[in-house]
């Protein structure tokens, strides 16, 4: 990187403000769009390169990791000492075929993996020529102005202009947990790291307040770049279900082994060759174990994440896709995830006054009415104190766009600030700088305040839950006047408050307080005493397709639980509008109050928390996955990060969440819709009911080749496929057509039966039975081809045999592409992944026995054209058989348990 401005020996925390502004050739203001894009060129981006990023030449050398290779290598120095250099050879090109395939599909799995790093980046807010605009972190550079808020991740080192109370965690940098609070000031050259107060550093997040700094240090050169490695980024860790395959991969491996020695063993008591012997033992090896099957999981699910992305959930962790797909319990936000998050400002109650407040959207166009009437709100002393109060205590910004207004930041906030603008008072600019001190808005709070020094008078503005604000008044604005506040007035307003609420209105206290040059060090000396304004009555519309997907859930045997820290009303009538039933709701005193048993049983029936801290989300995972649930728990703010991480499943809104929830999650909502976590469920359910489908179908081809093996050598034949056509068939044929299921569209029934419990193994007894039946089926057939005209041609018999063993597994995917339907049900055209697989299957092996070079390495022959009819006929009724039994065991009646019949608890 060029430029003496990003070296980090400079020493940024000695000068002052206008000194830094200076030396990085900038202004409060910002930089220019075209300034940006310069020094983009000239600084590079600012992202933290990566120690180590994985070559393609480490991928291919993973694959001789396995034991197969192991074995297949030992097999090729045997034969080399038994002078038999043509299997040497054949050997070798398995080992390398086996390689090259296993490293194509894990390096397609790497690039999506590197696709999905890149969606991960998160965004910065900062000023360009005097306007908050929303960046690419990456994009930052040296001498931008950052706009921090709480909740906020620092996307690069920065020099603190403004600080309104602006605390960083800087714990991922310093080690220190306790949060640090920023102050404009020059500081001594020898200041340590963990005392640079006038200092913000690349990624430490913002956890109180607000404020500006300007940006002195992006990507390498930053103190988190020296460091670099620190990185959180997405690890391709096993997921469960590779591990249960891997293991189930090795206990197949070890019995190969035993296999290949007992047989060589039988063999050579039989008196039969040694070096035949050998090959057979080698055959049987590759036989055993399905070699295409952990790369084809591994693309599935890499192909998955692709998938989930574009039903608007973005997986964070590879093993998060595979959850999602048992997930029996969501507990979902309200605000923005059940609602569209649109926020308009309706009905204002000053004391002794209801105003209708008319528009829509966030244009701010709109009429205020009293009784009907239209009435000037800037001649209503309460109007004008409530809607300033509004706009003072505010992070959102109100801009038009392309002829569209729009609102940076919390849509409840952005209410409040189009309301402000509706009734236009000049005096209402808010200099920035004039903000003094600002307690932060989170989820235990449930309020915000912020300090305003209007020329040496000091002025605080709080909003937040109507209760909370209303027990910190002790005054209140009627009239113009300032009235004592008894305990009829304050009965009074809590009434008001509950009819606004029960009509579904989103209710928020607006206060303040004149404090003169009086400026409090804490939240509780700012926030007592205020003088209650009135409260803001906002609508948030229910999302429209969250009924169906409510619906979804109950036959899918999904519970939802809505947990929310809005007020019981109005989280009820959000839940009457969006049909989510429950019986009643439960509030944080009646949470605190219940033992973990109780709770269990009541939020069996119980749908409704309110007014809940991220305390309690946190108990309440714990208490549902005790009870033996698959939790997905969505979250925004900073507060959730703890019961994010805890839940099976952390959902991060993408949109109003916090960079630090974003960053607990397994999985980022990117439209905050409740909807796409069910759709990312249903996509979860099809990809492990795919990956079901195709493991069961490469062991049963395993299975086959066995027993066509194994069979013959009982018998007293010669080998009936050699070691390189088995190898052929599990990587080549039956990995295409393992591909193709893993593409097989869901099942019509995929969300009317219960989640599959989480642990329940790959192979159950019922699906062992299956998998041997086909495969003894399809074994002795090609046992039978083999038979038939072994004795007067082995090349020609081995082609038929192996020919045939294809030609009955291509047959045999179609009974794998569902268990319980039938062709005629799922259409015989509904996955064009299949048909490729198969029209591509039979050019591969037609290729295989007519050209030349392939004959050589596959020991073919030319087949007659009769031959190939004839294995079609002799395969077929394995297709019928397989259809037969569906039906039956249908119409039998074999239900698979629908959802709603167990409920979502265990205790239950
Ligand atoms: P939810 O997201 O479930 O609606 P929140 O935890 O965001 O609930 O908010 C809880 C309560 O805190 C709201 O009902 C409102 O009264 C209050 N509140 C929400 N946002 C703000 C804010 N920006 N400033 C002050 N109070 C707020
Ligand atoms: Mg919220």
């Amino acid at each position: 990187m060029a430029g003496d401005h990003g070296g980090q020996k400079e020493s940024w925390h000695t000068l002052d403000a206008a000194a830094v502004m200076e030396k990085l050739a900038t202004s409060p203001q910002g930089l220019t769009a075209d300034e940006r894009r310069r020094r983009l060129a000239e600084y590079g981006k600012n992202e933290i390169k990566e120690e180590k990023k994985v070559s393609p030449l480490v991928v291919f050398l993973r694959q001789f990791r396995s034991i197969l290779i192991g074995i297949l290598i030992a097999a090729a120095l045997v034969s080399v000492f038994l002078g038999e250099i043509v299997d040497t050879i054949a050997i070798m090109l398995i080992v390398i075929l086996n390689a090259a395939v296993g490293f194509a599909n894990e390096w397609q799995a790497e690039k999506a993996i590197d696709a999905l790093k890149k969606m991960l980046g998160l965004s910065a807010t900062v000023l360009v020529n005097g306007s908050q605009v929303e960046v690419d972190s990456k994009d930052i550079v040296p001498g931008d102005v950052l706009v921090l808020e709480m909740g906020k991740k620092v996307p690069a080192d920065a020099y603190v202009i403004h600080s309104a109370t602006l605390q960083a965690d800087e714990s991922a940098l310093t080690g220190e947990s306790v949060p640090v609070e920023k102050a404009v000031c020059s500081l001594e050259e020898e200041t340590p790291l963990s005392g640079k107060r006038n200092m913000v550093f690349m990624g430490t997040t913002i956890v109180n307040g607000r404020g500006r700094a300007v940006v002195t240090a992006t990507g390498m050169n930053t103190e988190f770049g020296e460091i670099a490695g620190l990185t959180e980024s997405i690890k391709d860790e096993e997921t469960p279900l590779s591990r249960r395959l891997n293991v189930l991969g090795r206990q197949i491996s070890i019995i190969s082994v035993l296999v290949a020695v007992l047989i060589v063993v039988a063999g050579l008591l039989q008196n039969r060759e040694l070096q035949e012997m050998f090959m057979t033992a080698v055959s049987l090896a590759v036989a055993v174990i399905p070699e295409g099957l952990p790369a084809v999981v591994t693309l599935t699910l890499a192909i998955g994440i692709r998938h989930m992305y574009n039903k608007k959930c973005l997986i964070r962790h590879l093993s998060a896709s595979e959850t999602l797909g048992t997930v029996s319990i969501i507990c979902t936000d309200k605000t923005g995830t059940l609602t569209k998050n649109e926020m308009t400002l309706k009905e204002i109650y000053t004391p002794g006054h209801f105003t209708d407040v008319g528009g829509a959207g966030y244009e701010p166009e709109g009429d205020f009415t009293r009784d009907g009437q239209v009435i000037d709100p800037t001649a209503d002393e309460g109007i004008r104190a409530f809607l300033r109060a509004g706009l003072f205590c505010n992070h959102a910004v109100l801009e038009e766009m392309d002829e569209e207004w729009k609102i940076l930041g919390m849509p409840t906030e952005g209410a409040l600030v189009v309301a402000a603008h509706k009734a236009w008072i000049p005096e209402y600019t808010l200099d920035i700088q004039n903000i003094k001190k600002e307690f932060s808005f989170d989820s235990s709070r449930k309020r915000m305040t912020t300090i305003l020094d209007a020329g040496g008078n000091n002025h605080a503005y709080s909003k937040g839950a109507p209760e909370v604000i209303s027990g910190l008044s002790s005054f209140y604005l009627k009239d113009g006047e300032i009235l004592p506040m008894d305990d009829a007035a304050r009965n009074e307003f809590l009434e008001v408050y509950e009819s606004m609420a029960k009509k579904g209105l989103r209710v928020l206290a607006v206060a303040e307080k004149e404090l003169g040059n009086e400026l409090p060090e804490t939240a509780e000396e700012g926030e007592k005493d205020l003088v209650f304004l009135g409260f803001a009555g906002i609508i948030d519309p229910p999302r429209e397709e969250v009924k169906e997907a409510l619906r979804t859930c109950d036959s899918a045997g999904i519970g939802v639980i809505m947990i929310t820290g809005d007020s019981a009303l109005t989280a009820k009538a959000v839940a009457d509008s969006v049909g989510l039933e429950s019986d009643g709701v439960l509030g944080a005193a009646d949470i605190d109050e219940l033992s973990d048993e109780e709770l269990a049983d009541r939020l069996w029936k119980t749908r409704i928390l309110a007014r809940v801290t991220a305390e309690h989300k946190l108990r309440i995972v714990g208490i549902l996955s005790e009870a033996g649930a698959v939790v997905a728990m969505t979250g925004d703010g900073i507060n959730d990060a703890p019961a994010l991480k805890k839940a099976d499943v952390g959902i991060a809104m993408g949109i109003k969440g916090t960079d630090v929830a974003k960053e607990a999650s397994d999985i980022i909502l990117v439209d905050d819709n409740f909807d796409s976590i069910v759709e990312g469920i249903h996509e979860g359910r099809r990809e492990y009911d795919n990956i079901q489908k195709f493991t069961r179908y490469l062991l049963s081809s395993n299975i086959g080749e066995i027993i066509a093996i194994a069979g013959g050598l009982l018998m007293n034949l010669p080998l009936v496929l050699l070691p390189i056509q088995i190898l052929w068939i599990n990587l080549v044929t039956d990995g295409v057509a393992a591909l193709a299921i893993g593409a097989e569209p869901a099942e019509s029934d995929i969300m009317k039966h219960r989640p599959r419990e989480i642990d329940r193994p790959v192979l159950d007894r019922k699906a062992m039975l299956m998998i041997t039946v086909i495969g003894a089926w399809i074994g002795l057939l090609t046992l039978f081809v083999f038979i038939r005209s072994y004795e007067a041609d082995i090349d020609e018999a081995r082609t038929m045999a192996f020919t045939g063993i294809i030609i009955f597994e291509l047959i045999n995917v179609l009974n794998f592409r569902s268990f319980r339907w039938n062709l005629t049900n799922i259409g015989i055209l509904s996955n064009p992944f299949i048909v490729a697989a198969l029209v591509a299957s039979v050019i591969i092996q037609v290729a295989v026995i007519y050209i030349p070079w392939f004959q050589v390495f596959l020991s073919t022959v030319p087949m007659p054209a009769m031959d190939w009819i004839i294995l079609a006929a002799l395969g077929l009724p394995l297709l019928f058989a397989g259809e037969l039994y569906k039906y039956i065991v249908r119409k039998k009646g074999e239900k698979i348990k629908p959802g709603r019949e167990r409920g979502y608890l265990s205790s239950s």
